[in-house]
């Protein structure tokens, strides 16, 4: 969501996006993400496999490791995480800098446009999966 940067980012969270990131944030933590996206403190957003990545605040890397689950309803769980601005303690519960990437990171779901899921976990439902494919095996 917002990944583009032209869309119009709202002053407060939608509920689509608090729904799917509840597990993982309250939603004082989505509120404070979001006003960090639309602060413009988060730059060279970009995902890597399964992996969002972003620069908070110029320098700052954030990495959230997405991974399909179907013990919840969400359907995906953050693996892993990490923010090198709130360092170790991110590892284990994640930050507001996280709730802005994991903010961005959603978007409709290929076969299901009403639902929110990570942009990183839609690739195995898309041509890129293929071409992925192709690339790693020769
Ligand atoms: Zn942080």
């Amino acid at each position: 969501m917002y990944a583009n940067f032209s869309e119009t980012i709202p002053l407060k969270v939608p509920v689509q996006a608090q729904v799917c990131l509840r597990p993982w944030f309250e939603h004082t933590l989505l509120q404070e993400g979001l006003d960090i996206i639309r602060e413009g403190r988060i730059e060279h957003f970009f995902f890597y496999r399964q992996i969002s990545a972003a620069l908070c605040e110029k320098s700052n890397p954030l990495t959230i490791l997405f991974d399909e689950s179907k013990q919840i309803k969400q359907g995906f769980t953050l693996k892993e995480h990490s923010c090198s601005i709130c360092g170790h303690r991110a590892v284990k519960k994640p930050c507001h800098h996280l709730a802005a990437l994991a903010i961005l990171s959603l978007s409709p779901k290929p076969k299901d446009k009403k639902k929110l899921f990570p942009t990183p976990l839609h690739f195995k439902d898309t041509g890129w999966q293929k071409i992925g494919s192709f690339l790693t095996t020769g």
